[in-house]
């Protein structure tokens, strides 16, 4: 084994949303950081993918199996380089809304509260969407939490035919909003990400290092079993060491958990950090429904995410428990999710000649029903020998039925309306859930909270029962909102930071 010879002050594992953010605050506020990724930069031309060769190809499959839930394994869609799953995200940054925080009563139980409100967290959010130079327009969205000043930018402008459909839905008494997107001045790579936000803030600084083609397996403490000592890590072919005052992981809601399981030892037999045995568990993913209506006209088939709605986020005229939200899906070429293709649509998309393909998603418009889950114990992450197992049954499935269903019939209203002609009626509306290969919105599975016979982390990220372990990714969310929560993974790093550099002194 190559033992590094050097000491950071912090060493964080991983380069998403949550710990690109996190060392490139730390190193641009002057503290030595060692970043360490498991994957490389992921080249232009693979991120932009704007044609059928998304669907033709098995992108962002790295060539590993999990196994899933009926025990056979299947390929995760997820990204390792820098940046992580921001490297082909859509860049839509919403803030979880206030009421979420609290504890909140769903058709199937309740989620827990969080540790803390929203005003917590909230200038935390206002960093987050400064420093992701995030475009939008308050005061239209009905259940946006409050919010102390405008977005730092304008919305970003939406194709025609999408302005004209955002007033058909208005005639239908809905409050269609613009999404907020994050959003650089890049020619070439033009959404926001980790990379671009995060790691490359950290380039510039004398105390920044970062290592690719870098995973880490396992976390080694001192005999105390309270301090992590070393990182170990496989780059290049060979084993190696790193050490930090501080140590933060950050490897996404899937492997973060892997790793402390993978850590266990005489102290820790059930795994680091996992005292509480909640290490792996309370996966949540957001349930997606991918729903296809019909244009009049051929679009591009090639833009952004652009229309939000959350008219029934709450409830709607007949229930009042939270059924989740809607955004259009961005053109059909361009949205990675849609190209994991939905079981009902694979068949067609695996059928059709290229032109024919073509011309399906040029005459398409994709909006996405996102609902929230509940946390159960057993929806888990497990080590099978070496190999990641995930276990997983989606909850609060009723809800987000009745979410599809409202927004059928909302199409369709649309469609009905002689002021709207860029959409058609259809005898069949295709849609389809996402499929288990999607893995992209998971949390849960460090989760957060106060007490340690419960909890992994606490209230700001740092491990029970450690003293220098800290987690700064999607796993420590103790509930799923139904928006995606991207922004608040920032935001929680973003106030991490703060507290490790007051703790480095
Ligand atoms: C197609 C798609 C679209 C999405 N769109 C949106 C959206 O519009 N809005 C939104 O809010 N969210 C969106 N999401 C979800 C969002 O990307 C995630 O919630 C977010 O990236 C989670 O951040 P994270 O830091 O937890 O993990 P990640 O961003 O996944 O980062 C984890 C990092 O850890 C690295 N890593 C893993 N294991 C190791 C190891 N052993 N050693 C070293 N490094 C390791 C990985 O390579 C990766 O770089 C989308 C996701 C996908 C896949």
């Amino acid at each position: 084994m190559i033992i590094d010879d050097r000491s950071y002050d912090v060493v964080v594992i991983g380069s998403g949303a949550g710990g690109g953010t996190l060392a490139g605050e730390l190193a641009a506020a002057g503290r030595s950081v060692l970043l360490l990724e498991r994957g490389e930069g992921l080249p232009l031309a693979d991120q932009n993918v704007a044609d059928i060769d998304l669907f033709r190809r098995r992108r962002y499959h790295p060539e590993e199996a999990w196994f899933g839930t009926d025990g056979d394994p299947f390929a995760p869609q997820t990204v390792h380089a820098w940046g992580g799953n921001t490297k082909i995200w859509g860049g839509v940054l919403q803030r979880m809304r206030e009421r979420e925080f609290g504890g909140l009563e769903h058709q199937e139980g309740r989620a827990p509260a969080w540790p803390f409100g929203y005003d917590e967290l909230a200038p935390w959010y206002d960093r987050a969407e400064a420093l992701y130079r995030v475009h939008g327009e308050a005061g239209l969205d009905p259940s946006e939490p409050p919010r102390a000043s405008a977005y730092p930018h304008p919305p970003r402008p939406i194709e025609p035919f999408l302005v004209e459909l955002r007033e058909g839905f208005a005639r239908q008494a809905l409050h269609p909003y613009a999404l907020p997107l994050s959003w650089s001045e890049s020619q070439e790579d033009p959404t926001g990400d980790a990379e671009q936000f995060g790691v490359d803030r950290g380039d510039g600084a004398a105390g920044f290092e970062r290592r690719g083609d870098t995973r880490v397996q396992a976390l080694h403490t001192d005999p105390s079993g309270r301090r992590v000592v070393g990182v170990e890590a496989i780059a290049g072919g060979q084993r190696w060491l790193f050490r930090g005052h501080q140590v933060v992981l950050a490897a996404g809601a899937i492997h973060t958990p892997a790793i402390l399981l993978r850590s266990a030892s005489d102290r820790h037999p059930a795994g680091l950090a996992n005292a509480s045995d909640q290490v792996g568990r309370n996966l949540m993913k957001l349930q997606l429904t991918a729903i296809l209506q019909r244009a009049s006209q051929p679009n591009s088939g090639r833009y952004g995410r652009s229309l939000g709605f959350t008219d029934h986020y709450w409830g709607d005229r007949n229930v009042s428990f939270p059924l989740g939200c809607i955004q259009s899906g961005g053109g059909v070429l361009q949205d990675p999710l849609f190209a994991e293709s939905p079981p009902l649509l694979s068949l067609v998309t695996r059928l059709l000649s290229d032109g024919a393909l073509e011309w399906l998603a040029d005459r398409s418009i994709t909006w996405w029903a996102m609902s929230s889950v509940l946390p159960e114990p057993d929806n888990r992450v497990q080590l099978k020998g070496e190999r990641i197992s995930v276990a997983y049954l989606p909850n609060n499935r009723e809800a987000h039925d009745r979410l599809v269903y409202r927004w059928l019939d909302t199409m369709q209203r649309v469609e009905d309306d002689p002021l709207t002609t860029v959409v058609q009626r259809t005898p069949i509306i295709p849609r389809g859930e996402a499929p288990q290969s999607v893995v992209g919105y998971a949390c849960g599975t460090c989760r957060m909270g106060s007490d340690p016979a419960r909890a992994v982390v606490d209230g700001e990220g740092r491990c029970h029962g450690l003293d220098n372990l800290w987690i700064a990714d999607a796993s420590v969310l103790p509930t799923a909102p139904a928006v995606g929560f991207g922004l608040t993974v920032i935001a929680l790093a973003l106030r991490q930071a703060s507290r490790l550099n007051a703790e480095l002194g």
